[in-house]
Order: C-alpha cells, then sequence, then structure tokens
C-alpha cells in the first residue's frame, strides 16, 4: 500500500501511546520498514538515523539474525511453557542464572516480567510482602520523585513522578509519596550543584520523618532519569540517598529500565553510580527491544524472606521461553563483542567530546551525557539557564520537528532533547548524528527567533 493509505488506515484504527490524535490525522505516522545498526528505512525509502534506540532499547542495533535464528529455534523446541506451580524450563533457567552473574553485589534472584511497567509492578508488591513477612506490614509507603518515570501501568505510572500522567485515572494509588528531582539545571536557582543535590537526596530523610520512618517500605529511583528529560543528579547525590535508606533501614529499589546493559558505560547504572539496590528493576536492553521482557533482579536478602511464603503473582509470560533465549542471546553478543567495554572505552568519550561540542549553539544551555544517555537544554538566555516563556514543549517539539525532517530520531522532554542511540553506534556514525543534530538546532533557532 502506498504510505499515504497507510497513514490513513493507521489514524483511523490505531490508538498510539503518547501520541496527539489530532496530530497524527492531520500529518499521518512515518511508517518504518525494516532496520539495520542504527539505521531505519521507512516506507518512502530514507535512512533515519535513530539516535534513541528506539525507545532506549535496540542496544545491541538492529537487524542481528542471531536472535531471529535462537527465537526460531525456541519456538521450535518449547514455544511456550511457564514457571508457575513447580515447573520451570531452560531459556529461564539459563537466563536467570546469567542475569545473576552480571549482576552486582547479592542480586542473585530474578522473577520475570513482560517489561518495565510490569516489573515495577512486581516491586510493589514484593517490597510490600517483604515487610509483612518480617513482621512490619504497616511498612506500606514508597518514596518516589517528581518527574520519574516507572512506567505506565497503574502502578508504573503511580510510582512515577509525571503529574500529566497522575492526572489521567485517578493516579498514584495510595502510598506512594514524593520528592523533588535533583534536576540541578532547572531547580537549582544559584546553590551549587554538589550543595542541591544534597538538599533534594535530604529531602528523603525529612519525607521519611514525616510519614514515619515505621511506614516506609522502600525508595525508588532511576540512576539517570531517562524519560524525565536524561537528568543527572550532582555528585554527592546518591551517597546520600544510600545512606538514609540505610539508616531507616529502607529499601532501595533501582530502576534500571533505562541504564541497564551498557547504556552508561558499564553493565548497569548502579555499578556507574556505585548505587547498592536490593531490588533493580531491568527490560528494554535485556533482549534489546527484540522481544518483550522484563524483570526484577532481586538481592539475597529480600529473596531469603519471600522464600518464607508463596508470593503470589505472576504473568501468564513471566519468564517466556522465546523472550529468556532471545534475552540470552542478545546478553552473549553483548558480552563476548565486548560491546559494553567499547562504549566505556571508545565510542561513549568520543561522543560526549561531541555532544559538548554543541554547547556553543547560541540555543543549548547545557549538554549532560552518561555514557551513551545525553541531553541539552533549550533555552532563549544561556547565563540565566532561562526556561522558554511560552507553552513548555513548543521549542523541543520544533526542534524535534526538524530533527525528523532531516532524518535523525532524537526525542525531546519540554525543552530538552535527549539522545540514546544504539551501544554499537560508530565513531563515524556519531559524527552524522552530531551533525545532522547542529543543523536541526539552526533551523530550529530560525524559526524560534522570529
Ligand atoms: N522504568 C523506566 C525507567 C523506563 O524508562 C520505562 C520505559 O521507558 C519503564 C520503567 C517502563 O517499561 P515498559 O515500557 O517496558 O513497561
Amino acid at each position: 500500500l502506498p504510505t499515504a493509505e497507510l497513514q490513513a488506515i493507521d489514524a483511523a484504527h490505531h490508538m498510539h501511546p503518547f501520541t496527539a490524535d489530532g496530530e497524527l490525522k492531520q500529518k499521518g505516522a512515518r511508517v518504518i520498514t525494516s532496520a539495520k545498526g542504527i539505521w531505519l528505512k521507512d516506507s518512502e525509502g530514507e535512512q533515519v538515523l535513530d539516535a534513541m534506540a528506539g525507545l532506549w532499547c535496540v542496544n545491541i542495533g538492529y537487524g542481528r539474525d542471531e536472535l531471529a535464528d535462537v527465537a526460531a529455534r525456541q519456538m521450535r523446541e518449547l514455544p511456550y511453557y511457564n514457571t508457575f506451580f513447580q515447573t520451570t524450563h531452560v531459556p529461564a533457567i539459563a537466563l536467570a542464572q546469567k542475569l545473576a552473574e552480571l549482576a552486582p553485589g547479592d542480586l542473585n534472584h530474578v522473577f520475570y516480567a513482560n517489561g518495565g511497567s510490569d516489573a515495577n509492578d512486581t516491586n510493589i508488591r514484593m517490597v510490600r510482602t517483604y515487610w509483612a513477612e518480617k513482621g512490619q506490614p504497616e511498612r506500606e509507603v514508597i518514596i518516589s520523585r517528581w518527574n520519574a518515570y516507572h512506567g505506565s501501568t497503574i502502578g508504573g505510572t503511580s510510582l512515577g513522578g509525571m503529574k500529566g500522567m497522575h492526572g489521567q485515572g485517578s493516579l498514584p494509588i495510595p502510598g506512594i509519596e514524593f520528592i523533588d528531582q535533583p534536576n540541578w539545571y532547572a531547580e537549582g536557582g544559584d546553590t551549587d550543584p554538589e550543595a542541591f543535590g544534597l538538599e533534594r537526596a535530604q529531602q528523603l530523610e525529612a519525607k521519611i520523618k514525616e510519614i514515619g520512618p515505621e511506614k516506609v517500605a522502600a525508595f525508588i529511583g532511576e540512576p539517570v532519569q531517562g524519560a524525565g528529560g536524561v537528568i543527572v543528579a550532582p555528585d554527592g547525590y546518591w551517597a546520600e540517598i544510600q545512606r538514609i535508606c540505610r539508616k531507616y533501614d529502607i529499601l532501595l529499589i533501582v530502576d534500571e529500565v533505562i541504564t541497564g546493559f551498557g547504556r552508561t558505560g558499564n553493565w548497569f547504572g548502579s555499578q556507574t553510580l556505585d548505587i547498592k539496590p536490593d531490588i533493580m528493576t531491568v527490560a528494554k536492553g535485556l533482549s534489546s527491544g527484540y522481544v518483550p521482557i522484563g524483570a526484577s533482579i532481586v538481592s539475597d536478602k529480600v529473596a531469603d524472606v519471600l522464600a518464607a511464603t508463596e508470593f503470589n503473582h505472576g504473568y501468564t509470560y513471566s519468564g517466556h521461553p522465546v523472550a529468556c533465549a532471545v534475552a540470552l542471546e542478545n546478553l552473549r553478543i553483548l558480552q563476548e563483542e565486548g560491546i559494553v567495554d567499547r562504549v566505556r572505552e571508545d565510542t561513549a568519550p568520543y561522543l560526549a567530546e561531541k555532544w559538548h561540542s554543541l554547547a556553543d549553539h547560541p540555543f543549548v544551555g547545557e549538554t549532560k551525557i552518561v555514557g551513551m544517555m545525553a541531553s541539552l537544554a533549550l533555552t532563549p538566555d544561556k547565563s540565566k539557564r532561562a526556561p522558554f516563556a511560552a507553552d513548555t514543549g513548543t521549542v523541543g517539539y520544533i526542534t524535534r520537528e526538524r530533527c525528523f525532517a532531516n532524518n535523525l530520531i532524537m526525542r525531546h522532554v519540554g525543552d530538552r532533547m535527549i539522545i540514546s542511540p544504539p551501544l554499537v553506534i560508530t565513531r563515524a556514525e556519531i559524527d552524522t548524528l552530531i551533525e545532522r543534530a547542529r543543523k536541526s538546532l539552526d533551523e530550529a533557532y530560525e524559526i524560534v527567533k522570529e
């Protein structure tokens, strides 16, 4: 079918996530037909550089036949079975063993989910069950951060700190509390970044005291806030958060859905930022997005307590054999091809140098990067870190549109532009990414200046 016809059918029948319907009907969605490496091809034959790795997930890049072969083989051998009621299968066993090996510390136990949102739902029930089993059932409250993203299920949306999402569906559920995010650029004023980070971390202690430590089950945070705009906490923030969690015996859930599997230059963001979680949420890069799978990776401390009871929780597709087999092959490729090491030692430092070079643009207020996730803030006044006055999102949206027109997928969150390319991006491809980004920034600047 011609593109226009596909777009018309799409707009008539397909409800897109996070997309305004009017926008779809007016412009039509871009139809992606195939992909290889970091390049998408659309129905008009255009080659588009995907600087978002899909939704931060295609870590090994598109078009790896090995994953397709493993999926086909697994579908022929055992297309489905579950691990409820004392059954198991080899892909679930092998992947759990591999994750226990890769995950830091004593994170040795894996509870499978379909993605990040429902893994976080598992976490809510798991930490509350943990405290109930320890004889403290009143410890139910989970503290999160404004502007965090933890998924779109009822539980995931509740844990997330996106007010616009809470407004749709009367959320959060009871027992979720929030502290402010460590976003120095937008909220730090004249305070020095580290002092600001410390102050934001200490909000956790104040919140625990306000609620009563005997009622608090856990704190949840992304090592680097992704969907919130790639917000990197100032140095010292995570050390303080952990000090407070330990002081009040509060479980630490680290949501590594984006930061896992090489994104920050180590296997996990927790290693990059020296965080020691009790539970880690993973998804996305676990299978490089080739199949849906997520998991909670759980410490000995938590698993030992849960082992005393039956945890009445699980999804039909928890530990789906095809998903586990594909994820395992993905991890093999990441490991055997040295992709994580190459990111840390070569391509991430190269991207950092190029990304920071955009800071000289009249439109760019700050550039931030950790490994292969980066953001820049758009501003009308660099010296004041000023936001654009009108409708937030507009200038970011215009810039994203210019990127799109220049065959570059970048995302915007308000007036922050963000990237998270496949980890296999080469130096030459990074050069192309930066050239297109600069061109798009120039074009957006011309539009906005008027
Ligand atoms: N947690 C974080 C940090 C995420 O970024 C996301 C998705 O972007 C999720 C959870 C939700 O994962 P999923 O979309 O696989 O349900």
